[in-house]
C-alpha cells in the first residue's frame, strides 16, 4: 500500500557493496543474509542483485522468505537460519536448514529416508551468543554422531558473534577459537571438509581473522554498520515522502498531541506524509530532522501515526508536494541510518526495517 512514504533502493550501491566485501574477504565464499525482506530493502530484487553478482548463498531466516525467493525464479543455494518447523519444505524448495540440536537431525534424517535423499545441512554451534545451536561443549560428539545420520549432508558448521562489533575485542576471539578448535576437531574426526562460517558484517570490516571459509554479511551489504562507521560503503536506501500542507502559525501555538512544542515565534510549518504507521518511531518527536530543499529541518511535536511536522520557517520556499528526504541526500546533505538511530537509542537495522517494510519500493539503477 503507498501511506506516501517511498523506499528508493539504489541496486548500483548494493553491486558496490557486495564487491567492497569480495574484495575485503580476498574473493571468500559470500552467504549474504537477506532476512526481514532484506533488511527492509525488498528481499526477491536484492537476491536478484546479489545473484547476478556471483553471492554464493543467501540466507534467510524462515521457510517462508525462501519460498518467496524460489516463486520469483531465485536459484541460488539459500541456507534457513532459524526455522525449525518445515524440513519437507526444504526438499521441495531445495533449501539448506540449519540445524540446531539433534532433534532437528532426526527430523531432517526421517524426511530423507522417506524420500529416499540426501540433504545438505549447515550446524549451528553455540560459542558465546547463548541462543541457538549446539552447546560447544558437547558439539564434536554430536557433529560426530549427526554426521552418520542416513540422508543428512554435514555441508557447513557455523557460529555467530554477539559482540563481534566491539572495539574490545576479547570475547569475539575467546568465541573464534573455540570455534575454529571445534571446526578443527570435526573436521579431523568425520574426514568431512564442512563450509567454515562466523563473520558477520562487523568481522568482516574489523576482525579478519574471522572470515575462514565463508562470510555472512548482512548490514555491510546496506551499506552500514552497527556502530555507524560507514567502511566506506554505500547507502542503498532512501526514504522520501512529500509535504501535504504548509501553515503559518502566530507566536505561542501548540503544535500535536500533548504541546510538546509551542512556537515561540510567527512560524511555518510544513506537514509531511509519515507517521509511526511509516516506521518513524515516536520516539522521534522533537528529536528528528529530515531535508526539504536541501537543508535540514527540525522535526516539532509529536509524530503522529500518519503525519509529522517540520519547522520550515528557515526555509525561502517550501511548497505542497515538496520532495521531504526522511533518510538518505539529498543536494549534497544527508540523513544517515546511523544517525536516526542513535538519536533514539537503536541500532541502524531498526531503522532499516522500520521505514524500508513500510514504504512503497522503487528500485533504481
Ligand atoms: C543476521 C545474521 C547475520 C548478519 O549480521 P550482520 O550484522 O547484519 O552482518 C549473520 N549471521 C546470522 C546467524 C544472522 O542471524
Amino acid at each position: 500500500m503507498n501511506r506516501g512514504a517511498v523506499a528508493e533502493i539504489d541496486r548500483s550501491a548494493l553491486r558496490y557493496n557486495i564487491c567492497s566485501i569480495r574484495e575485503r574477504t580476498n574473493h571468500r565464499a559470500i552467504i549474504a543474509v537477506v532476512k526481514a525482506d532484506a533488511y527492509g530493502h525488498g528481499s526477491v530484487e536484492v537476491a536478484r542483485v546479489l545473484a547476478a553478482q556471483g553471492a554464493d548463498y543467501l540466507a534467510v531466516a524462515f521457510v517462508e522468505e525462501a519460498r518467496t525467493l524460489r516463486e520469483a525464479g531465485i536459484e541460488t543455494r539459500i541456507l534457513v537460519l532459524f526455522d525449525r518447523s518445515d524440513y519437507p519444505a526444504c526438499f521441495d524448495l531445495n533449501l539448506i536448514p540449519v540445524i540446531h540440536d539433534k532433534k532437528d537431525a532426526v527430523a531432517v534424517s526421517n524426511e530423507s529416508r522417506k524420500r529416499r535423499k540426501t540433504l545438505p545441512v549447515h550446524i549451528k554451534i553455540d560459542t558465546g551468543m547463548g541462543r541457538m545451536g549446539l552447546r560447544a561443549e558437547s558439539a564434536a560428539d554430536d557433529v560426530l554422531e549427526i554426521s552418520t545420520f542416513e540422508g543428512v549432508m554435514v555441508e557447513g558448521l557455523l557460529s555467530h558473534f554477539s559482540e563481534a562489533d566491539l572495539d574490545d575485542k576479547t570475547f569475539a576471539l575467546q568465541q573464534l577459537s573455540l570455534f575454529r578448535r571445534l571446526c578443527a576437531k570435526i573436521t579431523e574426526q568425520t574426514g568431512l571438509a564442512p563450509v567454515c562460517h562466523m563473520a558477520n558484517s562487523a568481522a568482516v570490516f574489523s576482525f579478519p581473522d574471522a572470515m575462514l571459509n565463508a562470510v555472512r554479511p548482512g548490514i555491510a551489504l546496506y551499506g552500514y554498520s552497527c556502530d555507524g562507521g560507514e567502511h566506506g560503503l554505500l547507502p542503498v536506501m532512501k526514504i522520501t515522502t512529500r509535504v501535504i500542507a504548509v501553515r503559518i502559525l502566530p507566536a505561542g501555538s501548540p503544535v500535536s498531541y500533548a504541546r510538546t512544542f509551542v512556537t515561540k515565534r510567527t512560524t511555518r510549518i510544513a506537514v509531511v506524509a509519515l507517521g509511526y504507521a511509516d516506521g518513524f518511531n515516536r520516539l522521534f518527536s522533537n528529536n528528528a530532522e529530515m531535508l526539504v530543499r536541501g537543508q535540514r529541518v527540525p522535526v516539532v511535536g509529536r509524530v503522529c501515526m500518519d503525519l509529522t511536522m517540520l519547522d520550515v520557517t528557515e526555509l525561502e520556499h517550501v511548497a505542497e508536494g515538496d520532495e521531504v528526504v526522511v533518510l538518505g541526500a539529498q543536494r549534497g546533505q544527508a540523513i544517515m541510518a546511523s544517525e536516526l538511530s542513535q538519536r533514539i537509542g537503536t541500532i541502524p537495522y531498526e531503522i532499516l526495517t522500520s521505514l524500508g517494510n513500510r514504504s512503497k519500493r522503487e528500485y533504481v539503477h
